[in-house]
Order: C-alpha cells, then structure tokens, then sequence
C-alpha cells in the first residue's frame, strides 16, 4: 500500500473528500519530494503536486504516485493551486490547520472563492509515526552516522578545546559523509550544560566539566536524534551519581516500552526513577518525541500524551537533570517499536566517559 493509499483510506474515515497537503514534511512522506516548495492535492480519486520551476526537475525525478505540475513567474503558486483545485472539481477541501499560516489560509480562501476550505486534523503526521522499511532504512543510516559521529568527536575533546570547535567538527563529520544535519547542534558544558537547547559558544572546555552534546543526520529525508553526556578531565562523586540516575531512568523507560503501552506511563516512570535520588524537580522537558522526516516528528512522551506505542513507531528516550549553577546530563537514544518491544537503533556506549581517556 502506498502512503497516497493510506491517506486515502484516513481521510474516508474522517469524512475529509479532499485535502491540501503543503507540510513539507508531510509532502516529503505523501511524494518522496524532498525540494523546498511543494504541494499535492489529494481527492479520493485523484491527486495533483505542484512545484514551481525550480524545482521541476527534482518533482519528475521524485515523485512517482500522483501527476505533478509546476508554475513560473507570472503566475504565483497561490493561483496555480486554485487553478488546479477547480480543475479537480473539488467543492469541499481541507488544509493542514497545524501548519497553514492564518496569512496563507487568507491568500487561499480568496482565491478559491466559491469552494469551501476548512482547516482539517493532522492526519498525515498522525500517519507518518508508523514507519515503512525504507523509511525505517533511512533513519537506521542516519543513527549510523550519528553514532561514527560520536566516535570521531572523541579525539577532540580535552581541556582549552572551545564548544564551538565541537559543533563545528560535528556538523563537518556528518556533512562528509553526504548526510545533513538533522537540527543545529547543542554543545554546552560546564554550567551551562544545565542548558537544555544551549548553543555552543566560545566557552573552553575545563577540568571538571559535564559536556553534552546533542545532534543528528538527515540521510534522504530521514533523521536521526542522539545526545551523550561526558565528563571532562575528572568526574566526583556527584558526577557519577546524576550521570548513573538519568541512565538508569533512560535504560528502563526503554525497557518499558512495547506495542500497546502509553507513552505518558513511560514519561511518568523516568521521573519516578530519577525522583530515587530527588532529581525529577531538574527534569522539565518530556521524555521524548516521534522522529522520522522531521527531529520532532508526530508523537510527544510526556504528561499529557494520548499516545500509545505500536510497531513501526520511531521515538526518542531522553531523560535529562539541569541542575542551574552545576550543569546537566542527558542521554537520548532512537528506538523502533517491534512487535514485543524495541530496536535500539543508536548503538553509543552509555556507560560514564571521561575525557581525554
Ligand atoms: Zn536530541
Ligand atoms: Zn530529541
């Protein structure tokens, strides 16, 4: 089945008779197109992409399940889509109401004077949380390198040696490899690796430091999501005991995640773990989050979540304690949902590493 099928057979079932789909990610999963601008059309028995000129010859190449057309200057694309809706013979259409600017959804809603648009459920990125092989292929190359990437990275740190010099031997590491990378890459230490999103500065590394580093690849289209926490110089007691918690916390919550399971009990047992040596106050994000085309892919590991682990779902565990004036440690891994359990597709060590060895 086709993932055009398998929007089809989604939209049947949410009384959806046509729909916009112009999340590029979503786009990405719906055509196999991976340019900058692009939209499909979908209607139970037709369907329509359009890009523009520039990338014309990347849309003949890439996308193979539906027609596809492209505009050029005089013609703006907003017209363009209007123009191949009417000739679709849609009367009713939906748009991605999570993604579509209220100033784009304006620009639409003019143009398609007489058809009546709506802003439609996320269906595709409930959609894309289940993964098909090629998509699973996609993401297991990135933690590939992901994981080389935390390898080479090693050989750099010591002390005097800048954040920045690590950001930028990361994202030259994943590049050389014909990759992307998936998000720009955090690199905080010291106090400020209590941070959670810190960006690297010029700070130099010191005996003593937590120094965490969180990034990813993107190999056509699909990402991959990795942090690894290290101590620099000479790791205390106080170290080993934050470090060894957030692992416990992050082996088992992996442990206990398997088809059927809800991903708020699995974000409620980190922070009983972690509340063992009274750090869950110092862990404010959630557990972890849907990857897949996008780093922050469909599908949230926290409090509130409704969902529940099935086969085929792609996921990050990264519990994390930010202690404000002492630093920080994460450790986050990608799993994929198999039928009893998971596949850990990043293969890091986690035990404690302190550098230079
Ligand atoms: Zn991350
Ligand atoms: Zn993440």
């Amino acid at each position: 089945m086709t993932n055009l099928d398998r929007l089809r057979i989604a939209m049947a079932e949410a009384g959806i008779p046509a729909l916009i789909v112009s999340d590029l990610g979503s786009v990405n999963w719906l055509t196999g197109f991976t340019g900058t601008f692009g939209i499909a059309v979908v209607s139970g028995d037709a369907a329509q992409f359009i890009t523009d000129s520039r990338s014309a010859i990347q849309a003949g190449e890439q996308v193979k399940d539906m027609p596809h057309s492209w505009f050029q200057s005089p013609v703006n694309g907003d017209e363009y889509l209007a123009q191949k809706i009417k000739e679709m013979g849609i009367q009713r259409i939906g748009f991605e109401g999570a993604s579509v600017t209220y100033a784009n959804f304006e620009r639409w809603r003019d143009k398609l004077a007489g058809i009546e648009l709506y802003g439609a459920p996320d269906l595709v990125s409930d959609l894309r949380m289940v993964k098909n092989e090629s998509e699973i292929d996609r993401v297991r190359a990135a933690c590939g390198i992901a994981d080389a990437c935390f390898e080479h990275v090693q050989r750099l740190i010591q002390p005097g040696v800048t954040e920045y010099d690590i950001n930028l031997d990361i994202e030259f590491f994943i590049r050389r490899q014909g990759a992307e990378i998936a998000f720009p890459p955090i690199v905080v230490s010291g106090e400020r690796s209590a941070r959670p999103h810190g960006k690297a500065s010029e700070k130099k590394l010191e005996v003593g430091d937590f120094l965490t580093m969180d990034f990813g690849a993107k190999v056509e289209g699909y990402c991959s999501d990795i942090t690894r926490t290290v101590v620099v110089g000479e790791a205390t007691d106080r170290h080993r005991e934050i470090y060894n918690q957030v692992l416990k916390a992050e082996v088992e919550c992996i442990n206990a995640i398997k088809p059927g399971v809800r991903a708020a009990d699995v974000d409620t047992l980190a922070r009983t773990i972690l509340d063992e040596k009274g750090l869950a106050q110092y862990f404010g994000h959630g557990l972890g989050h849907g990857l897949g085309a996008l780093v922050h892919d469909a599908g949230r590991m926290n409090k509130t979540s409704q969902n529940v682990f099935e086969p085929g779902q792609i996921w990050t565990v990264e519990p994390g304690v930010y202690i404000p004036g002492f630093g920080g440690v994460r450790i986050e891994d990608d799993v994929l949902v198999t039928e009893n359990g998971v596949e850990i597709l990043t293969k890091s060590p986690k035990d404690l590493l302190v550098l230079p060895a």
